[in-house]
């Protein structure tokens, strides 16, 4: 790190362009980041660079600030290219460009990413972007189609780098680097240096800055990190309980693998939480949506795997959890970094299994911090919490006054009732809603039932109370999973995901229940939606059996049902 006078480092002292300068005071960012110290001086003087930092260190701002300082605005070419590895990562460093170069007058900022209409990048392009934002797989389509020209680029930056590689992208990110002009800057940036991007670093970058910012002083001290003694079939529950009585905003739920994604989804959606799910398995368009929806607060817990979540900054996340243990210690670093966000304090939750005590060392080891134990909270907790909420529920309903009920009180008064049992009456009715408290041993696992005889599956019963039964045009063969209908159904139509009730996947269709009261306005909207590439397209289910119900999906599971609760 810079050794600096007592005085904090200071944004003014960077020879920052005047106008870059102020947009900086204006977003409120005090004091540059130490990457955004070391970085920004020898960006600035149009030195290549190899950058290894955690994320949350502010990395965007180290080499957007020098970058956008330098542009020449008049000449109407890209002039910064910037590879990132996912769409989301993609966007978030185009909105960053935008927001630090505010008050530069012309900029115009290209976003290049797969899953989007060309239409638009192409006007963008057109327009004379100097600045293009992408991911590989698209910037390598504009070159071939020769949309896009690397003839003008001052700087390239590989944000990312090894994540870059993990993704498979070695080839396109060999090409571009190849293709910038010779003495264009280069500058990557990555958390770990694999001998991979130590080739392409010699090879193609010339007499490199290196800067390497200790994840240890950088990643966590914001985040309280707690560990959970719990094993397999009780995490659910304890999940569950943990949300309840944390003061949680958003929340990040870890998990391993793609159909966890699902299956959790559609267990705390069943328990009532606005959840949604943030796997490889929606299309690039609808992960978007989802985060949209994460970041209005339509969506509070979002259930995701490890790439899926990558980068994702929502400062409204408080809570992080690692529902399963993370692959590595890296991992983990990358996964607590989703909240705490931009100074913000933040908590993370490790859920460790009772053979998973190990592997907690090696993190704590990693991160040089140790987690905290913590307990699910007994029954006892939840009750007194829930009280306490109810408590603060009645006092401001005391307070917004309720005459329009006295009448009513005054004549159950009248009939000889006695003030405080009618109270705890009353009480007992405002809370016949509360959730039951579930039990904190293993679940018995859902299964089929095992009688079940051809004919007699799910969709033979009758739909649940107040729901309808639609028809959608995909099913097993087009390799759709509830997920995905969830989140497609839930975000087309603007609804919770809790209202969606059982989902029966067939082979060439599936049999959602919606709520009957649904408007046909929101059908429509719904039906438009796309899931596997295909349209929806919802009809009501009129029953026309498709012989045998299938017993077992895709991941050789029984079919998930949601359950709807009584
Ligand atoms: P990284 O790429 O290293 O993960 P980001 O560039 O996404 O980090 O920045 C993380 C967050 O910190 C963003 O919300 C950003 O707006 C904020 N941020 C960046 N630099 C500063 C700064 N100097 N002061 C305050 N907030 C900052
Ligand atoms: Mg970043």
């Amino acid at each position: 790190m810079t050794s600096s006078s007592v005085a904090s480092p200071n944004f003014g002292d960077l020879a920052l362009l005047p106008a870059v300068l102020s947009a900086v005071e204006t977003l409120g960012y005090q004091t540059p980041s130490p990457i955004q110290m070391e970085t920004i001086p020898a960006l600035l003087e149009g030195r290549d660079m190899l950058g290894q930092a955690q994320t949350g260190t502010g990395k965007t701002a180290a080499f957007a600030l020098p970058l956008l300082s330098r542009l020449e605005l008049t000449r109407r070419e890209p002039q910064v290219l910037v590879m990132a590895p996912t769409r989301e990562l993609a966007q978030q460093v185009a909105v960053s460009f935008s927001r630090y170069g505010q008050n530069l007058q012309g900029l115009e900022v290209a976003t290049l990413c797969g899953g989007q209409e060309y239409r638009e990048q192409l006007g963008a392009l057109r327009r004379g972007a100097q600045v293009v934002v992408g991911t590989p797989g698209r910037i390598i389509d504009h070159l071939d189609r020769g949309s896009l020209k690397l003839d003008g680029l001052s700087a390239l930056v590989l944000d990312e780098a090894d994540e870059m590689l993990r993704m498979g992208f070695i080839d396109d990110v060999k090409r571009v680097v190849a293709d910038t002009p010779k003495e264009a800057q280069r500058v990557f940036f990555s958390a770990t240096l694999p001998a991979e991007i130590e080739r392409i670093v010699n090879r193609y970058l010339v007499d490199p800055v290196k800067v390497a910012i200790e994840s240890r002083t950088t990643t966590g001290e914001n985040i309280e990190q707690h560990l959970v003694r719990v094993d397999g079939g009780a995490k659910l529950e304890a999940l569950s309980r943990i949300l309840e009585v944390e003061p949680v905003d958003g929340a990040i739920v870890f998990v391993r693998t793609r159909a966890a994604c699902t299956t959790l989804t559609e267990q705390l959606s069943a328990r009532g939480l606005n959840v949604a799910s943030l796997s490889g398995d929606l299309d690039q368009s609808l992960r978007e949506r989802t985060i949209q929806r994460l970041k209005r607060g339509k969506v509070d817990v979002l259930i995701a795997t490890d790439v899926a979540a990558r980068g994702l900054d929502v400062p409204r996340i408080t809570h992080v959890f690692n529902y399963d243990l993370p692959q590595d210690s890296e991992a983990y670093t990358h996964r607590i970094g989703r909240t705490g966000r931009a100074g913000r304090t933040g908590t993370s939750i490790t859920f460790v299994g009772f053979r998973e005590g190990r592997k907690v060392g090696w993190i704590e080891q990693a991160t040089g911090q140790k987690m905290s134990e913590m307990a699910v909270p007994d029954e006892a907790v939840i009750r007194a919490h829930r009280d306490e909420a109810f408590h603060q529920k009645v006092i401001a309903a005391l307070t917004a006054g309720a005459e329009e009920q006295q009448a009513l009180v005054e004549r159950l008064v009248g009939e000889g009732y006695d003030p405080v049992e009618l109270a705890c009456a009353f009480a007992r009715l405002a809370r016949a809603d509360e959730a039951p408290i579930g039990r904190l041993q293993a679940p018995r696992k859902e299964r089929a039932p095992r009688d079940a005889k051809p004919g007699r599956g799910p969709r033979d019963r009758a739909p649940s109370e107040g729901m309808t039964r639609y028809r959608v045009a995909v099913g097993h063969k087009d390799g759709v999973k509830p997920g995905q209908l969830v989140g497609a159904l839930a975000n087309e139509g603007g609804i919770e995901g809790a209202r969606i009730g059982r989902i029966d996947i067939r082979n060439a269709f599936s049999v959602v229940e919606l709520p009957s009261s649904l408007p046909s306005s929101i059908l429509a909207k719904m039906a438009r939606a796309r899931v596997a590439g295909r349209p929806l397209e919802i009809s009501e289910d009129r029953g026309t059996p498709e012989r045998a119900p299938r017993r077992r999906n895709d991941d050789g599971q029984a079919p998930i049902r949601r359950q709807s609760r009584a």
